[in-house]
């Protein structure tokens, strides 16, 4: 049976999905105005790995992840500029081409972090006449009211509002929702759905109330009823979404339809570095690029974040990227020691790992504890391609390529002939660096002159 921690309900819940068999889930995705970070990496990575146990368990998954390109502001209390629009003043750019770099990099790392991509990756300028429909739905049913400004959700009308994820005090809500006072505004922690663009406002569409983008929070909203409908399984996102977005899209959407949008509300747990908090200030927020210029690969990340569950709080140290980096490398190579050999196992013993590591993971997926059945299992004295076979099946929840076949280290007298063959061409020394190609190919390796330079391979 498969057990996952409720954020609504404050606990561990058997999974009953609405429909038999199929499993349908919303997660929310990166705003692309800057480089994703390995803190927001933890987060795709937890939902991942989650659609991942779920496939494991038989279901049939529809996953959608937006990818917000419009009206996610600075301040999480919806005011200031939007975070977009900001970049492109700093950077001097188009708003659309640094969406474009952003969210290219963005599928670049998930791709290397061996995240499938979801069934829908919905871009929210692609999804504006949704966003006003749902407005729209909202204010027909007397949930929010126009203003000068834009649209606005009236939380007066929902006695449960901020505390339906949160149990977040009404009192520190109306607190944090100061700056400027908005005379207009019903109530002080009512949140926009839709804003009237000011002149110079880039991003803007011709809507009911005039030229508009829309806020955040709709966004999410709109895009999961288009793709999911009005009610689905599961909706995921990081800790710091519980007490201001996610209050909001269920508020809309009880606004809208009538009840809260999503059945099971999962959150992940931050990344910390070095104990404390990942800041520009502190110059630590790293990218996988970071990583990778220190030898670490995407993969060994993937495999750091098991070491802590996702409720948890996960501490990033040089350290201890590099020990999982390491015993990453060192699962492979025992693994191979069980692809060669050809012993006779017990199935009981095959059966008894594959029962622990379901168990873990169906335990709100406690992935600490299955990667201790991984170990164990690769450490089983007989060797067995049953065992091999049996870790393979393991990594279809782990998704770190466990069974992969190292790069093989090139031997330096290879790179050191690799090096005299690139003198006698700068020589020009044709014959020379002809005879040395020849020498290497004897000794097994393939040299290959490419426009960014010479390539070695083993044949
Ligand atoms: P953003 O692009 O800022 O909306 O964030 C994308 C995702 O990363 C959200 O789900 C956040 O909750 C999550 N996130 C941001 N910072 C961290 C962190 N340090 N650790 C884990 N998740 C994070
Ligand atoms: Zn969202």
């Amino acid at each position: 049976m498969l057990k996952l921690y409720n954020t609504l309900t404050r606990k561990k819940e058997e999974f009953v999905p609405l429909k038999k068999g199929t499993v349908k889930m919303y997660s929310c995705g990166p705003t692309v105005y800057n480089y994703a970070h390995i803190g927001n990496m933890r987060a795709y990575i937890f939902m991942d790995t989650l659609r991942k146990v779920l496939k494991y368990n038989g279901y049939k998954v529809k996953h959608v992840m937006n990818i917000t390109d419009v009206g996610h502001l600075v301040s999480d209390a919806d005011e200031g500029e939007d975070k977009m629009a900001k970049t492109a003043r700093i950077e001097n750019r188009s708003v659309y081409e640094i969406a474009k770099e952003y969210t290219d990099a963005f599928m670049k790392d998930i791709k290397a972090l061996n995240i499938d991509t979801p069934e829908h990756i919905a871009k929210a300028t692609e999804h504006i006449r949704e966003m006003e429909i749902y407005v729209n739905d909202i204010v027909k049913n007397g949930y929010a009211y126009e203003t000068s400004k834009g649209v606005y959700f009236d939380t007066s009308k929902l006695p449960n509002y901020g505390k339906m994820l949160s149990n977040n005090n009404i009192d520190d809500l109306k607190a944090g929702a100061r700056v400027e006072v908005d005379t207009e505004k019903r109530n002080p922690q009512d949140f926009a759905l839709w804003i009237k663009a000011p002149k110079e406002h880039i991003m803007k569409w011709n809507s009911k109330w005039g030229l508009c983008y829309p806020g955040w929070h709709i966004e999410c909203s709109a895009m999961s009823r288009k793709y999911l409908g009005d009610k689905f399984d599961i909706h995921t996102g990081g800790v710091d979404h519980i007490p201001i977005h996610h209050e909001n899209e269920i508020a809309q959407s009880i606004g809208a339809t009538g009840h809260n949008l999503a059945n099971y509300w999962m959150h992940v747990e931050f990344l910390l570095i070095d104990g404390g908090k990942m800041s520009k200030s502190l110059g630590n927020v790293y990218t996988l690029n970071d990583l990778k210029a220190k030898g670490i690969d995407a993969l060994s990340y993937r495999y750091f974040t098991y070491s802590s569950h996702y409720r948890n709080k996960l501490n990033f140290t040089w350290d201890a990227i590099k020990s999982a980096k390491n015993s990453l490398n060192k699962l492979r190579d025992m693994i191979a020691l069980h692809k060669g050999v050809n012993k006779k196992i017990d199935k009981n013993i095959i059966s008894k790992y594959e029962e622990q590591f379901l168990d873990a993971i169906n335990d709100d997926m406690n992935m600490p504890l299955a990667l201790s059945v991984v170990w164990e299992a690769v450490k089983y004295p007989e060797k067995s391609p049953k065992i091999a076979q049996l870790l393979k099946k393991f990594d279809t929840v782990l998704g770190i390529k466990i069974d992969e076949v190292q790069e093989t280290k090139i031997p330096q007298e290879i790179l050191d002939l690799v090096e005299e063959r690139k003198q006698a061409r700068s020589d020009k020394n044709w014959s020379e660096s002809d005879r040395l190609r020849d020498l290497i190919a004897e000794k097994g390796y393939i040299v290959k002159d490419t426009k960014d330079g010479t390539e070695v391979l083993k044949k």
